[in-house]
């Protein structure tokens, strides 16, 4: 691990473990780090990927992208916490693409095939992230959405709320909800499983920061903050 490496992850460690403080004693920090080796597998999901770019903001940035450099952060600072992790999507790429295929079957195999990494993983939590996008673009702020088919989405969905109010924006407001059940994965999935939608790419403020990388570290932390309060029940 190069100096670079080394300087952000103990940036990112120093951010989890405020968050944490925020809520509890520096003796629960340290139980909840120790307990939180599980039999677990946190699923990371990057939304979109490849021919599916996702939402598009009002400077070109593509969801796609910021997904992914905020899922592999929340990989790293998992890890580094003992979390077994697993990423549906690790490059840019779409899962189980082909270009013979039209657009409308592309999707439904990409999406097939994040479900079948979730069904070949021992006792999963699925984390998927995203960003959201309204033609009203003063709304703002991250939220957290969980599939009503195992009680633990709504336990993480809350917690992961919480840790991303503290820790990226105290004035946000929203609640974590039940996801809509058109929403094929929070349909389908029967473990814990979350739609984290990092923020509004439409609204011109949160845009600039969903484009910073900075902001990825303070998103990837106040999730994995929410994650080990989940895991260890703090
Ligand atoms: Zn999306």
């Amino acid at each position: 691990m190069g100096q670079r490496w080394k300087k952000y992850v103990l940036g990112c460690v120093l951010l989890v473990f405020a968050v944490l403080v925020a809520w509890t004693t520096g003796e629960q920090v340290v139980q909840a780090i120790a307990q939180n080796h599980t039999a677990r597998t946190l699923v990371i999901d990057a939304g979109h990927g490849g021919f599916d770019g996702g939402a598009i903001g009002s400077n070109g940035t593509t969801e796609q992208d910021i997904n992914l450099s905020i899922a592999k952060r929340v990989q790293l600072l998992a890890s580094f916490f003992g979390v077994q992790t697993v990423m549906t999507r690790e490059d840019t790429n779409a899962l189980d693409y082909n270009a013979s295929r039209p657009v409308r079957e592309n999707k439904v195999s990409d999406i097939k095939a994040r479900q079948q990494v979730v069904e070949q993983t021992a006792n999963p939590v699925f984390l998927s992230i995203h960003l959201n996008k309204f033609s009203d673009a003063q709304y703002h702020g991250a939220q957290v959405f969980y599939s009503t088919n195992h009680a633990g989405g709504c336990a993480l969905a809350e917690l992961l709320q919480d840790a991303l109010i503290t820790g990226c924006d105290p004035t946000n407001k929203r609640q974590a909800k039940p996801a809509d059940q058109s929403i094929y994965l929070m349909k389908v999935l029967d473990c814990p499983a979350v739609i984290v939608e990092c923020g509004f790419l439409s609204n011109p403020a949160e845009e600039a920061l969903l484009g910073n990388p900075e902001y990825h570290k303070k998103l990837a932390a106040s999730i994995v903050t929410g994650y080990l309060r989940y895991e260890s029940g703090v």
